[in-house]
């Protein structure tokens, strides 16, 4: 299934999608544009999908005792611009032109701090796992719609989260076909 994916330039959200806005946003420094996604991979516990915890994660209201993996997390606010749920379905937390706080101590092409300059869209899923078709079908979709919005973004510059925080961060994983992402949006 083809999920059409639209974001009004306005606000930078997303049309008929799923908001859950998330307090870990703040505005880009001045003269940062949105130049590069970053594509991530998160579930909560690790490999269960489904959950509320990744939206209470994003809303700094995750409760810690609810699972022993969430005592793991390193405290602090984190966030991203977008999560794609296993059935494709989008979940919008930060709008495209704010700062979301997704990529951390990170570095792209020698320049650090990505969260500046970046977009950061999460796929519910596990490293070393195949993502769903969904996933990709929509991953796709939304990318197009953000190179159309923001023409500071590149085809050229997509990478994964353990590209811009390797040793730290793994990312979408080897369970992320990048290929076939590539192919879709050729
Ligand atoms: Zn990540």
């Amino acid at each position: 299934m083809i999920r059409r994916v639209h974001i009004d330039p306005a606000t930078g959200l997303l049309r008929d999608v799923r908001q859950v806005l998330s307090p870990f946003q703040d505005e880009r420094p001045s003269g940062s544009t949105p130049e590069l996604i970053i594509v991530h991979g998160i579930s909560l516990p690790p490999g269960e999908y489904g959950g509320p915890w990744i939206d209470r994660l994003f809303t700094g209201t995750l409760p810690r005792d609810a699972h022993p993996y969430f005592r793991q997390i390193p405290p602090g606010p984190v966030s991203a611009h977008a999560l794609i749920g296993r059935d494709g379905a989008p979940t919008q937390y930060v709008p495209f032109g704010r700062r979301a706080w997704h990529a951390g101590l990170s570095e792209y092409r020698g320049r650090a701090a990505c969260n500046d300059f970046s977009i950061g869209i999460e796929l519910e899923g596990s490293d070393a796992a195949p993502y769903a078709d969904a996933q990709y079908a929509t991953l796709t979709e939304l990318i197009l719609a953000l190179l159309r919005v923001y023409p500071t973004l590149a085809r050229e510059h997509i990478v994964g989260h353990s590209d811009v925080a390797p040793g730290r961060k793994t990312d979408p994983g080897p369970g992320f076909d990048w290929a076939r992402l590539r192919a879709g949006l050729a």
